[in-house]
């Protein structure tokens, strides 16, 4: 009997743990097979398309993924040009979307061409942060504001030691700081450069924490404690924002609204009222908008974004007024977590990706957040159009149900 059969008739045998493979071969790729069989073993039969890739397992193994056994493959498209006037993003972009729900490409591919026809769509960047906020629980409610008054009189200290662990990252502020009975609530606000940055800031939030419970004496319950808040939906991050805080706005003129969206401005205009505005509010929903997390998930699965943040991503609100007889519509993204640099960008596609968009690396991240906006406008605007002109089930049916 091979090493390789052996090792697998222990994993079926529940001798060994599917972490402990690695401790009995040295050869990783052996290893990521031997895992792929023992789930072949459970479901009974081969699992040929899990097992084709090209990406470097072992390489991924070190930070992106643990008991590796295979890939997933997800359809990309492209869609494009989409013409932008950011500040950092000038120019016409394609746009590789991964996803599989069928006329998504083709919306989003529709909405650019707008983009085009009018000569580009305005795209700023408003804000820029991340935030990790940690429960710290004291004696008694006086005591938690002590420790309130401590860490406002301490900022200083407290952003030395957490720069202390970050070459990139820098504390901006801890705030709000928030007193729920004997439980303290600090938000620690960081910028992290060209890295979405969740693992850089626990990690300086971390050694500020030391400072706090050594000179304190309080102690730290978890270091996230909610409220930074991290991949749930949330009211702090719509109001305060997280990540990069984008919008992006366009005028069209009636004349292309009726040529290329088949309907007109007062009609988009209505739909969004009646929809984004007023039914998302009687749903208590975050999301004021039609689909921002369809062009979010596309872009973070083709790019090595954190796909969990795709919940942030889709809070946001959706404008169209009537200006002059033409359609001005913006988006707006408070809740935008985005890197060029670490996490999954590092995986080969997402390089591949990335490139297409020229965002490769560092000094990237602010080109890329403005790309990803203009995209929202493009699938939003052309949804849009789309419930105004009563064309949506039709487009689905043709696209999505072949
Ligand atoms: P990371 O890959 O852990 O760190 C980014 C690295 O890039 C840092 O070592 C940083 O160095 C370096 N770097 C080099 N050039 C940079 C530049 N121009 N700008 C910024 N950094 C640069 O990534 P992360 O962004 O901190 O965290 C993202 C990962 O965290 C994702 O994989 C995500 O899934 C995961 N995550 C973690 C948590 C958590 O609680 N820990 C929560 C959610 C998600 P310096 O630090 O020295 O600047």
């Amino acid at each position: 009997m091979s090493n390789k059969e052996e090792i697998l008739e222990k994993l079926v045998k529940g001798e060994l743990k599917l972490h402990e493979i690695e401790s009995y071969t040295d050869n990783i790729q052996a290893a990521i097979e031997i895992r792929r069989e023992f789930a072949e073993e459970i479901a009974g039969s081969s699992l040929p398309h899990l097992s084709q890739y090209s990406l470097d397992l072992t390489e991924a193994m070190k930070r992106n993924i643990e008991n590796p056994m295979g890939t997933v493959q997800i359809p990309v498209g492209l869609a494009g040009p989409l013409q932008l006037n950011g500040q950092h993003a000038q120019g016409a972009y394609y746009v590789p979307l991964a996803t599989s729900e069928g006329a998504l490409v083709a919306s989003i591919n529709r909405g650019c061409s707008i983009t085009r026809e009018v000569g580009g769509a305005n795209v700023r960047i408003i804000d820029d942060k991340m935030t990790r906020a940690p429960v710290i629980r004291a004696e008694s409610v006086i005591e938690a504001l002590k420790i309130k008054e401590w860490i406002e009189r301490h900022f200083i200290e407290l952003k030395e030691a957490a720069e202390s662990t970050t070459r990139h990252g820098r504390l901006l502020k801890i705030d709000p700081i928030i007193v729920v009975g004997r439980y303290i609530y600090p938000r620690f606000t960081f910028t992290t450069g060209d890295s979405m940055g969740m693992n850089m800031v626990t990690i300086a939030t971390d050694k500020a924490m030391d400072i706090l419970t050594r000179e304190t004496g309080a102690h730290v319950l978890a270091l996230s404690g909610n409220f930074c808040v991290d991949k749930k939906p949330s009211a702090l991050n719509l109001i305060e924002g997280r990540g990069k805080t984008v919008t992006a706005d366009i005028i069209i003129p009636r004349e292309i609204v009726e040529i290329k969206l088949k309907t007109t401005p007062e009609s988009i205009m209505e739909v969004n009222i009646a929809k984004n505005l007023v039914g998302s509010a009687i749903a208590g929903s975050m999301g004021f908008n039609a689909q921002y997390a369809n062009m979010i998930a596309a872009i973070f699965l083709a790019t090595g974004q954190d796909a969990a943040h795709v919940v942030e991503g889709s809070l946001g609100i959706t404008t169209a007024e009537v200006k002059d007889g033409d359609l001005h519509f913006s988006v707006t993204l408070p809740d935008l977590p985005l890197a060029t640099i670490g996490g999954g960008t590092r995986l080969e596609t997402a390089q591949e990706c990335l490139n297409i968009l020229g965002v490769v690396g560092s000094g990237k991240v602010n080109k890329f957040a403005e790309i990803v906006a203009g995209t929202v406008l493009a699938g939003e605007l052309s949804l849009m159009g789309a419930l105004a002109a009563g064309h949506l089930a039709r487009a689905h049916k043709d696209l999505g149900r072949g």
